[in-house]
């Protein structure tokens, strides 16, 4: 059974070559994110035989093909990748302890359709990335005990 990303390549007309499986597989292991070092990394532990410049470019065409999506936290210098599931991605982020808050349930259906009217576009995909302070950051008794234990 091939899961939805592997149809997404076949129907775009890509071959499915090694650097595209592995590179898949290591997104998929994730669960969602993963920066392009750490790609890297695991390609070269699995795979040692493809090249990062052929890593890189699996990247980019999954990334032209919806499949992921880069997201810059901290530096602009290792993007994470996120996996995008039927073209949905959403989480917030912790500012303080970097933490992701992923959730299935965004309710922009109606967003969605509006923006098409609007701006004439037929939209397949959305990336939402909220920032906050989650509530072990917010608590300082929790930072204490949390100290203590260290
Ligand atoms: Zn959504
Ligand atoms: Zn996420
Ligand atoms: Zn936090």
């Amino acid at each position: 059974m091939d899961g939805p990303h592997i149809q997404r390549l076949k129907q775009a007309g890509y071959r499915l070559t090694q650097a595209r499986l592995t590179v898949l597989d290591v997104l998929e292991s994730e669960h969602g994110h993963i920066t392009s070092a750490d790609v890297l990394e695991r390609v070269e532990s699995i795979k040692p035989a493809i090249g990062r410049a052929s890593v890189f470019r699996t990247l980019d065409l999954f990334t032209q093909l919806g499949i992921i999506r880069p997201t810059y936290i901290d530096t602009s210098l290792t993007p994470t990748y996120v996996m995008m599931h039927g073209g949905h991605h959403h989480h917030v982020i912790c500012t303080a302890c970097k933490r992701f808050f992923e959730f299935d349930d965004c309710g922009m259906e109606a967003l969605t359709r509006n923006l098409e009217e609007t701006l004439d576009i037929r939209i397949s995909g959305h990336l939402l990335e909220f920032y906050g302070v989650c509530a072990d950051c917010l608590e300082p008794a929790a930072e204490e005990t949390k100290a203590e234990r260290l």
